[in-house]
């Protein structure tokens, strides 16, 4: 099959033609349709996550229909169409997975980092960490949804029932939990670049309440910011916005050092958390809503040989929505 690999930190992926994993017992192969591009595939080129599993496969935001199912499968049949997320396998057994938080398993193991990720014709995928994709759907819009519609899911579900929500980053994660926020009746406050008026005019034609730079103060005082920008130096200037007992909720997989700030910002119990990975009860949650808001999500397409052009968009931020990787699309909207 032909594969954008990644063969070592630093370096751009090249195509290659490897031979694809047969599926093992309770795995699917799959044909991929539509692999998202993420942030965390940023940081795992650039080495911020250090210990990929080279040579190395991109990509956990795969739609692609069964070709294949091993051994024990029950849950998908030869033809459907699936989704896999971040989240490839857990152990079932710890303490975290056995009260609800599989998230946070510390024998997890990560799609297109510890196993071989979409950015391929083929991948194979444990069937249990699969979900099924939303008819409405086509595989490039669907794409998004797997890790940035349903980690920014699961931060917004971290800021509980805040009415006024802070987005700091208005990337990928952003515009589709935009949406979400809306549907759920809440005001949403959007923070880009500085200087970004063309995303600040998407944020808002989105449906955000008001959009700036993310160093500008917000009109009214936040109850909650999820901070979606790997920059630490947006946690004060986030703490600083939020009203009395709101919370900081730090969606990305790595973020720069966090500067010092004075405790009078966090007092009036102002919190900080982040968000690690996701639940299969998440995915179940998430895509489930998406399709009653409805979710649209707004992809911009990159053929497989350009996935390292993909990533750069990431990088740039120049991208509109989210960047996808289509390998071969077979159904559209
Ligand atoms: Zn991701
Ligand atoms: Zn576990």
């Amino acid at each position: 099959m032909r594969a954008m690999l990644l063969r070592s930190q630093g370096e751009s992926l090249v195509m290659a033609d490897i031979p694809p994993a047969e599926p093992g017992t309770g795995e699917l192969r799959l044909r991929v349709h539509a692999c998202a591009v993420c942030r965390t595939d940023l940081h795992i080129v650039d080495g911020e996550l250090t210990e990929p599993e080279l040579p190395l496969v991109l990509g956990h935001q795969i739609v692609g229909t069964v070709e294949q199912a091993g051994e024990g499968v029950t849950s998908a049949r030869v033809g459907d169409r699936v989704g896999v997320p971040w989240l490839g396998w857990t152990d079932g057994e710890c303490r975290y997975c056995r009260s609800g938080r599989e998230n946070l398993c510390d024998r997890a193991r990560f799609t297109g980092y510890d196993r071989d990720g979409g950015y391929a014709e083929l991948a194979t995928a444990d069937a249990r960490f699969c979900f099924p994709i939303p008819d409405g759907y086509s595989d490039l819009q669907a794409a998004p949804l797997l890790c940035a519609g349903l980690i920014g899911f699961r931060s917004l579900r971290m800021t509980g029932d805040a009415e006024r929500v802070g987005i700091y980053g208005f990337g990928s994660s952003a515009h589709i939990i935009t949406q979400v926020a809306r549907f759920q009746g809440r005001s949403v406050f959007a923070f880009t670049r500085p200087g970004d008026a063309e995303t600040q005019r998407f944020a808002l034609d989105l449906g955000a309440e008001w959009a700036g730079g993310s160093a500008d103060v917000p009109p009214e005082e936040l109850d909650a910011a999820i901070i979606l920008a790997p920059v630490g130096e947006l946690v004060p200037i986030a703490l600083r916005a939020l009203a009395k007992g709101g919370v900081v909720v730090c969606g990305g997989i790595h973020m720069s050092d966090i500067p010092a700030f004075p405790y009078d910002i966090l007092w009036g119990e102002r919190s900080i958390r982040s968000v690690a990975n996701m639940t299969r009860q998440d995915g179940l949650d998430f895509l489930e809503i998406a399709p009653k808001v409805p979710v649209r999500t707004y992809v911009e397409p990159f053929a497989l040989d350009q996935a390292n052009e993909a990533l750069d968009s990431v990088r740039k931020g120049s991208v509109r929505g989210s960047a996808v990787v289509v390998v071969k699309e077979a159904r559209s909207a």
